[in-house]
């Protein structure tokens, strides 16, 4: 169902009055874990100034230790919803329970399927049951073909609107996080009809790659970016290595947009 072959068109997807797929370039920000309502709000405010409406945030973190921050759960659901009220915005968020994918649908405009749950088969056919758009992560270790049948999962249940999002994959290289697998945006493109997105900071791990690796995915073909921003990364729960403060992020977006393939 998500084969090109079946359908030649692209997949277009209304987020907020912006339309993913549609041929011009669309940006997700925000920061990686909720962890208060002034902590979202202020990054949705840097965000409104430049006219940005598609707001991410994780209330079910899945982290690698289980001492780590887990995220604020459904009250971090609450925040998103509310700022997204407030500000106008289409709100993005992890699901990592196939329990929750109805009651998660009531908050958020995106549900995010991550990378470590892209073969959790039951949590794909949960999210393809709802009529609520789905942005589905590439996994730490899955082949594009891989990739490509989790999409079909979801789609396979009635549910055809799914944004793929590239993330990086593990590799022997050591010099990034996650190796940016950028030739599998224009293979996504050319094998599926979906919009594909490319997350320049779970894949890179690091802030002095994002500009450089987000210019590189546009100019490649993706639909939009996504990057994590955050007050004061230095304090944050999570991923503090290599969230944007608001001063990185606004030089970040500035060079990005200035650049010749964004339109
Ligand atoms: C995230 O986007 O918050 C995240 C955890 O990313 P990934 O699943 O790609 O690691
Ligand atoms: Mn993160």
């Amino acid at each position: 169902l998500v084969s090109r072959k079946k359908k030649p068109e692209d997949t277009v997807i209304n987020l907020k009055g912006e339309y993913i797929g549609d041929g011009k370039q669309h940006f997700v920000f925000g920061p990686c874990a909720v962890e208060s309502y002034e902590q979202v709000a202020t990054v949705a405010k840097a965000m409104k100034e430049k006219g940005l409406k598609l707001l991410r945030g994780g209330a079910y973190k899945p982290r690698t230790s289980p001492y780590d921050f887990q995220g604020l759960g459904v009250e971090g659901l609450k925040i998103l919803k509310r700022v997204a009220t407030e500000f106008d915005m289409a709100v993005i968020s992890e699901i990592v329970n196939p329990a929750d994918i109805e009651m998660a649908a009531e908050y958020l405009d995106v549900i995010q399927i991550g990378a470590r749950n892209m073969q959790n088969f039951e949590l794909l056919k949960a999210a393809g049951a709802v009529n609520k758009p789905v942005l589905l992560k590439r996994g730490l270790a899955a082949t594009i073909e891989e990739f490509i049948n989790a999409a079909e999962y979801i789609m396979a249940q009635g549910n055809g609107q799914i944004i793929l999002c590239e993330r990086g994959i593990r590799t022997y290289e050591r010099a990034t996080r996650n190796t940016l697998d950028i030739s599998a945006v224009p293979i996504l493109k050319q094998e599926t009809h979906l919009p594909v997105m490319v997350d320049v900071t779970h894949s890179t791990g690091r802030r002095d790659l994002l500009l450089p690796c987000a210019k590189a995915a546009i100019a490649i073909g993706a639909d939009g970016v996504m990057a994590e921003v955050h007050p004061d990364p230095a304090v944050a729960l999570s991923d503090a290595q290599q969230q944007m403060n608001l001063e990185q992020f606004d030089q970040f977006y500035n060079e990005l947009i200035a650049s010749k393939f964004v339109h």
